[in-house]
């Protein structure tokens, strides 16, 4: 399978997407074809393990791996000593026709650690396969998750670095504490003093830099990305939609062929991306639900088919998904115009330059025939946690409860009935002040630390504090450098100079 650029250009190997991450002229890697997964094959998955889930499909992409390499790297990523759940990415069910995704049972109680626990591994083997001997330095803008994931991924990992900036008030205090207190000789963490969309564009702008890449390559380094930019992080999300419908066949809740809605809580559009990717390889889903916080520029898009960036910045009880530039939309874009590479490269221009484009009536018309889209402000999302709480006894966090209140109303609206499956994308204890504050009121996390706050939500509703949360209050800090928005890549480049253990060479 080739590889294009979602500007026009670019034909290279799985493995070069994923070893380079973004394309030189600053689109994103796209298939070249959406391999068919057949109803006999759909079947099949229902009797499989999720490793063999992941391995059937990702080995229609990775074409360039072997398949004994996809089936090591899989075991490793999602071993036993890794994720908490035998089933990966178990299915629970609400109600006869909803479900819940748990896409947190990772290292980092996220579902970025889906994709982060694979993708050093297919970094080192991509590394391998095109003679690549400088180091791979892995650059990351967080909204929280991210970072974390990605140190976790790429920790001592040799051949490797990762270096993750985060906005200094974007985050939850568990988030922030998780990324600085890391290990590693390989990792840093660097506050910016901005929000997200000023780290994610400064991280652009960094790999778009000649002067900084050859500061990188003088150092016998280079550049990749572990944001979802990465086909290498698209990739294992397209398998978990894959795996939740083998589930529901497996139950004896649907039958082969029927569809299924799925509702994702969205930020930069990586997650609910995979799951058009799935239905375009065959996966048989009704409605994609595309939920978002106050942050809801995704919502007016779908609404109005204008993507309008030109609007207040809210921080919101779901920070994940405080984003404005939802950077996977560029590969849905892609699809809509019809895989023209020169009209994306104009919309992007014009949301670069301008602050908006609009993609027209008939392009709008297929959005709306796939996608549906909503969203939910914080008193809607601690309302939602509360009734689900007291009417399904199962607690959700912030990010999914937004996307439980966008299908209620999806369904209030449009009375769809099907099936639908809650994509639930952290565990509650990474947000517990405000899981803790929607079931007891406002005050009740009022003066508690994170820790005592988990105590607390442990107490209310008996689900038990993950150990990840508990130990975070013994490790010490080792993370403390800060920058400007416009001191973003002395700050890479100090971080590197800082590191005086020289690590192993990959080859
Ligand atoms: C990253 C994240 C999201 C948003 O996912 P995208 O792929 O960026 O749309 C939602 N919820 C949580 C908890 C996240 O960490």
């Amino acid at each position: 399978m080739s590889f294009f650029s979602t500007r026009g250009g670019a034909c290279v190997t799985a493995s070069q997407a994923i070893l380079y991450g973004l394309a030189s002229d600053g689109g994103l890697y796209v298939p070249a074809m959406f391999p068919q997964i057949s109803r006999q094959k759909l079947s099949e998955l229902a009797q499989m393990n999720y490793c063999q889930r992941a391995s059937a499909i990702l080995r229609t992409y990775l074409e360039d791996f072997t398949i004994p390499e996809i089936d090591a790297a899989l075991e490793a990523a999602y071993a036993p000593a890794k994720f908490d759940d035998p089933a990966v990415a178990p299915l629970r069910k609400l109600n006869d026709n909803t479900h819940v995704l748990e896409l947190f049972h990772g290292p980092t109680l996220a579902f970025k650690d889906m994709a982060l626990q694979l993708l050093p591994h297919l970094t080192t083997l991509s590394a391998r396969k095109n003679g690549e001997e400088r180091e791979v330095s892995i650059l990351v803008a967080t909204s929280g998750d991210t970072g974390k994931a990605a140190l976790e991924g790429f920790k001592d990992v040799p051949g490797t670095s990762c270096t993750v900036f985060f906005p200094t008030d974007g985050v939850s205090d568990v988030q922030k504490l998780q990324m600085t207190t890391t290990g590693g000789d390989n990792t840093h963490v660097i506050a910016i003093n901005g929000n997200f969309d000023d780290a994610q564009t400064g991280v652009k702008n960094l790999f778009a830099s000649e002067q900084f890449n050859a500061d990188v390559n003088s150092r016998a380094k280079v550049l990749s990305s572990a944001n979802s930019i990465n086909f290498g992080r698209l990739v294992p999300q397209i398998v978990y939609y894959f795996s939740a419908y083998a589930d529901l066949m497996a139950s004896g809740a649907i039958h082969p062929g029927d569809a299924v809605n799925f509702v994702v809580p969205t930020g930069n559009f990586g997650n609910i991306l995979a799951a058009y990717y799935a239905r375009s390889m065959g996966l048989p889903i009704g409605k994609l639900i595309c939920a978002s916080n106050r942050n809801n520029v995704l919502t007016d898009f779908f609404a109005t088919g204008t993507y309008d960036v030109r609007r207040q910045f809210f921080k919101t009880s779901s920070p994940s998904m405080d984003i404005l530039i939802s950077s996977n939309l560029e590969r849905l874009l892609f699809e809509v115009a019809d895989r023209e590479g020169e009209l994306i490269a104009q919309w992007m221009k014009l949301l670069k330059e301008c602050g908006s484009y609009a993609v027209g009536e008939q392009r709008l018309e297929w959005l709306n025939s796939i996608f549906a889209a909503g969203y939910a402000d914080d008193m809607q999302t601690s309302e939602e946690i509360r009734t689900v709480f007291e009417q399904e006894s199962y607690l959700m966090d912030t990010h999914t409860a937004v996307a439980s209140h966008v299908l209620r109303e999806y369904r209030e609206k449009t009375g769809d009935q099907t099936i639908t499956v809650i994509v639930s994308t952290a565990s509650p204890y990474k947000f517990a002040a405000d899981v803790l504050s929607a079931l007891k009121g406002k005050d009740a996390a009022s003066g508690l630390d994170a820790f005592q706050c988990s105590e607390e939500l442990e107490k209310v509703s008996g689900m038990p504090v993950p150990q990840q949360v508990k130990e975070l209050r013994e490790l010490p800090v080792r993370h403390k450098a800060k920058c400007e928005k416009d001191g973003m890549a002395q700050a890479v480049l100090d971080a590197f100079d800082s590191v005086t253990k020289v690590a192993e060479p990959l080859l």
